[in-house]
């Protein structure tokens, strides 16, 4: 989380703007809370470029509520196709077959979740309901580059991205994407909110079990207010919306300013690793993510040492996903350049320790 946001939601924390209340003590229909939703919306959709086609819906549930979520409302009990590019990927197709024919249509299984099928060779089907993919694989440290754009590879079929681990830290291009889902507690707020975004057509289709309160159109038609919103997770993501607009990087500003940090810290992390033999990432250059590096110390017996170490010098959460092992450092918007300085920092005093 960005430290200003931290801040401002600790000043404002019993009293909002004069209001006598807090966020967390207010009604959802209130107006006080009414106006927050409302900026909230707003400030994302100036901040992502979201066309007006779109909805913006606050929900819960997270990534994987929206694993069940996405196929009840678009699938029609019909087909819908999934790239599987690492865990989360194959999460989501694991949950949709039970709402619709879930098909594979390209997987990077055989080379252990490390680089990208080429989207010229997957077998898009004629009658997908929608396309799935992750575009940014948290465990596996795998991110799409560029969006696939489906109508040049023949299908009709609507992109559902799931964005949850990179939202806001690069820009989205909306003409390839039908629905993007993720939750906040990556980049944006509180674990709890959910956002949502989709396009006007793929609402009213919902089957017949789909829970009115994950029915996309009934939230789209209550502004996200059929049932009690994550109030607080809304606020907060609004703070953080307020805080990317106000980023600059030279003549860049938001998310593009934000874009061109995560690159610069993306790059010494990577360059330093590769310069390493003590070290080492295993994905494909072309679909690193920016966001999540996973990488191994070629002694994994000096792991312990390496993580005790790190905390030592205050930097925490480096211990890779169970799945994966090794390590993996998740630099998100809010981790600031010095972090990941401090991190090679660290990197590199401990390689020539034990040298
Ligand atoms: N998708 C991605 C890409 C994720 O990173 C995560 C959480 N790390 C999820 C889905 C699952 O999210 P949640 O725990 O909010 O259900």
């Amino acid at each position: 989380m960005p430290e200003a946001v931290l801040r401002q939601a600790a000043s404002e924390m019993l009293d909002w703007h004069g209001s006598g209340m807090g966020v967390m003590e207010m009604s959802h229909r209130g107006k006080e809370f009414g106006a927050i939703c409302t900026q909230t919306e707003a400030d994302m959709r100036a901040l992502l470029a979201v066309p007006a086609q779109f909805h913006i819906l606050f929900m819960q549930g997270g990534g994987l509520g929206e694993n069940a979520i996405v196929p009840m409302n678009l699938s029609r009990g019909t087909r819908a196709d999934f790239v599987i590019t690492g865990s989360w990927s194959t999460k989501s197709h694991k949950e949709a077959q039970r709402y619709c024919e879930a098909k594979v249509v390209a997987s990077n299984a055989a080379d252990g979740h490390t680089g990208l099928p080429d989207p010229a060779g997957w077998q898009l089907s004629a009658d997908a309901s929608y396309v799935h993919v992750c575009t940014n694989e948290t465990i596996n440290g795998i991110e799409f580059q560029q969006l696939p754009d489906l109508a040049a590879l023949g299908s009709k079929a609507p992109l559902v991205i799931d964005f949850s681990s990179h939202v806001a830290s690069r820009p989205v291009d909306w003409s390839r994407v039908g629905l993007a889902f993720g939750g906040a507690q990556k980049n944006l707020g509180p674990a709890g909110l959910t956002i949502v975004i989709v396009r006007d057509d793929l609402l009213g289709h919902a089957l017949e079990i789909c829970p009115s309160a994950f029915n996309y159109k009934t939230v789209a038609d209550n502004q996200s207010m059929y049932n009690t919103p994550p109030t607080w997770g809304i606020y907060i993501a609004g703070l953080t919306f307020q805080w990317l607009a106000q980023q600059t990087e030279g003549e860049l500003t938001g998310v593009a300013a934000m874009e061109a940090r995560n690159v610069a810290k993306a790059r010494l992390l990577y360059d330093f690793i590769d310069g390493s033999d003590f070290y080492a990432n295993k994905v494909d250059p072309g679909c690193r993510s920016r966001m999540n590096i996973p990488f191994f110390l070629a002694d994994e017996s000096r792991n312990e040492a390496f993580l005790a170490g790190a905390r030592e010098a205050g930097l925490l959460q480096l211990k890779g996903h169970k799945s994966v092992g090794g390590m993996r450092a998740s630099i998100y918007n809010a981790m600031p350049l010095a972090g990941v300085q401090a991190l090679v920092g660290y990197m590199r005093e401990f390689e020539r320790s034990r040298a």
